[in-house]
């Protein structure tokens, strides 16, 4: 299998140059140069994720020197449950904080870390991955690189920008994990990661990767929990599974898209989006129009600009389509407390900021009586204590995260300014 840019202006790379490469030269995002077709019965009873993951995932391995280790790969990343729970005979919540750092980006960034690693076990030289986050993101890559050979991590966040415990988590791993507390802004972040991605003599003596979310190695595994999910309520009720995922960068819902494409059972794919209404907008019925993003409660959802859009522009180029194939909608910070506080009431179930923006778009999804819905939980609600706590009592902290709140932490202090961000690189 050939990977091409969505640009088109860039060559067609394997999986393993495809993922070593992360952005293609032109820009573009990598895309696979077809979508492999599946029939829902090929996977029998399958449902171990990491067997299930080996499976879906294999066609795009095709070729590659990667193949052959695809099961012990799956094996590292998918080491945690993502439960369907059922909330009634028709409506679900798929949960997937069940990882490290108690959000859905352990899927993926494990999966990278892992493929990384087996790549670099040739190369003489450490490869550094440099990422800039408002959260999340950076957790779930230093979770997943922390004490691997041959890989080192720098994350950039913005000082006082992100919650305490996120602060703490990106600070407590260590060893080839360094954090750096930014005195600015995330996009400050976000312009300092890219100076020393695209500095050619820094990356000379010390190379340099990413792992934000157009990353491949990010992106097609997070097919594995929608499938596992469509497919066992398929296997169950006969019925395609429709979700509501909440939507940032677009990567998570454009891997259920994805899947949905390749033959899965999985109906609509509904974009839950907080203030940041440029998905909204677009899908009922304005021009595409990306803009600066702004900060909410959901705030790893906060993006103006999502960079996956070129990849939903690739599955389907036509406007009008596209508008029949996704709905999306936005919720205001006021409606995520409400929804948060709503669904504690009627469900027992507490949910994080994120999560709550899916809760709150479901009823105006339009369901259809006897359709199956899942609303994807995208981190635990205890990383969010201080927006959830207030509206709904004391949330307990699962094991993995309390674990990682007992490590001391610490983050060096970095002014925004790229001299010494490349100083501190050089010198490793
Ligand atoms: C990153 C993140 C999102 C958004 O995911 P995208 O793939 O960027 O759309 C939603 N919820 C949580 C908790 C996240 O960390």
């Amino acid at each position: 299998m050939k990977f091409l840019s969505t640009r088109r202006q860039a060559a067609a790379l394997g999986f393993s140059p495809a993922l070593a490469a992360g952005l293609a030269p032109d820009a573009g995002l990598y895309v696979p140069e077809r979508i492999p077709q599946v029939d829902p019965l090929e996977f029998g009873e399958v449902t171990d994720l990491p067997a299930l993951a080996a499976q879906l995932l294999a066609p795009f391995l095709k070729d590659d020197p990667l193949a052959a280790c695809l099961p012990a790969l799956c094996g590292e990343a998918f080491d945690f449950p993502a439960p369907l729970r059922a909330i009634s005979a028709d409506l679900f919540q798929l949960e997937l904080f069940h990882g490290p750092t108690a959000a859905f980006k352990d899927f993926g960034a494990r999966f990278l870390a892992a493929s990384l690693q087996a790549q670099q076990a040739a190369a003489d030289q450490a490869l550094t991955i440099v990422v800039a986050t408002s959260g999340d993101t950076g957790a779930a890559v230093a979770a997943a690189f922390h004490d691997r050979p041959g890989l080192k991590v720098s994350v950039l966040y913005p000082d006082g920008r992100v919650s305490p415990r996120q602060a703490h988590q990106l600070g407590c791993f260590g060893g080839n994990v360094r954090a750096f507390a930014v005195a600015g802004s995330f996009d400050d972040c976000q312009a300092l990661a890219k100076q020393a991605l695209s500095d050619g003599s820094l990356q000379a003596s010390t190379p340099l990767s990413s792992a934000n979310s157009i990353s491949l190695g990010r992106w097609l595994p997070q097919m594995v929990y929608y499938a596992s999910a469509a497919l066992s309520e398929w296997r169950r009720s006969g019925r395609p599974l429709n979700f509501v995922v909440p939507t940032g960068n677009l990567g998570n819902a454009m891997a259920a898209a994805l899947a949905r494409a390749m033959g899965l059972p999985i109906g609509r794919i509904v974009l839950a989006c907080n203030a940041n209404a440029t998905l909204p907008e677009f899908f009922a019925g304005a021009d595409y129009r990306p803009r600066a993003s702004i900060p909410t409660l959901a705030n790893a959802m906060d993006v103006g600009a999502p960079s996956n859009f070129e990849r939903l522009r690739w599955l389907q180029p036509a406007d009008a389509q596209l508008r029949e194939d996704f709905q999306a909608f936005s919720a205001s910070d006021a409606q995520i407390r409400a929804s948060i506080t709503r669904i504690a009431h009627e469900t027992g179930i507490v949910v994080c900021p994120h999560t709550a923006t899916a809760w709150h778009a479901l009823p105006m999804a339009g369901a259809r009586p006897g359709e199956a819905w899942a609303v994807v939980a995208t981190a635990h609600p205890a990383k969010f204590e201080q927006v959830v706590e207030p509206l709904v009592g004391p949330v307990p902290v699962p094991e993995a995260l309390a674990r990682m709140l007992e490590r001391p932490s610490h983050a060096l202090p970095l002014p925004a300014d790229y001299a010494h961000l490349r100083q501190a690189l050089a010198e490793g």
